[in-house]
């Protein structure tokens, strides 16, 4: 139909921690949705748009694919997966570093002391490349989540985990060494081929988005 055509649809978290503050951007950029919070699928009130809610691993591949035309998600998702889009946006919320910790007080010290040492993680595409550029070989173990306590099980020697504020780290005896990936949420954009009416929809979204952001600092 014309609808799919020029309806833009647009992934985001359904449920974490980048979920309310990109309702929040939508809604600031003068978008209206109804209760997001029930469904999977938005379409928006006022503008050709409509929300897809999902986890946020895959929107990296929901974008690339085109499935959706544009995606919010974390730089650190995106370049784990080296997905093929492009960024549009920085969005300054969700603001994180992927960071090497170790136990503090024990032998790890430096980036170096991580060779031959074993290192759990949820990102092991950036600890691996981040590793080798440095020539340290070590042993990545991937891990879904709670990785911070992994060391405390003797599952590995260190971590490489997402770190805001180092409570976390810090509440599991362990150490920020060195960090290896900046992030922020992005606005992330399809490579595929997009309908004029699309692209013009785009072009609307990012006036009112870049809009938002210089009134906000
Ligand atoms: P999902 O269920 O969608 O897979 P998740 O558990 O993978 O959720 P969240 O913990 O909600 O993801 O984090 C989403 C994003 O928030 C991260 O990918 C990262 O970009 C950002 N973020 C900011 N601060 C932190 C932090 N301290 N720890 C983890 N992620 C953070
Ligand atoms: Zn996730």
């Amino acid at each position: 139909t014309a609808d799919s055509e020029t309806s833009l649809r647009i992934a985001l978290q359904k449920d974490g921690r980048l979920t309310d503050k990109t309702i929040n951007l939508l809604e600031g950029i003068g978008l209206q949705f109804d209760n997001y919070k029930r469904s999977l699928m938005l379409k928006c009130r006022n503008f050709d748009v409509e929300l897809l809610l999902i986890r946020d691993d895959d929107i990296p591949e929901y974008v690339q694919d085109g499935v959706c035309d544009l995606g919010f998600v974390g730089a650190n998702v995106t370049a784990e997966m080296g997905a093929d889009v492009t960024t549009l946006r920085g969005l300054e919320y969700g603001m994180c570093r992927l960071s090497l910790a170790a136990k503090k007080d024990g032998i790890i010290k430096t980036v170096s002391d991580f060779e031959g040492k074993t290192i759990a993680t949820s990102y092991p595409n950036l600890t691996r490349k981040y590793l080798e550029g440095k020539g340290i070989s070590s042993k990545v173990v991937t891990i879904s989540g709670a990785v911070e306590i992994a060391p405390r099980l003797e599952v590995a020697d260190a971590v490489c985990d997402l770190v805001s504020t180092g409570n976390t780290l810090r509440a599991n005896g362990l150490e920020e060494i060195e960090t290896i990936f900046e992030s922020e949420t992005e606005l992330i954009r399809t490579n595929k081929d997009l309908s004029p009416g699309k692209k013009k929809l785009i072009e609307k979204f990012l006036v009112r988005i870049d809009g938002h952001q210089q009134a906000g600092r």
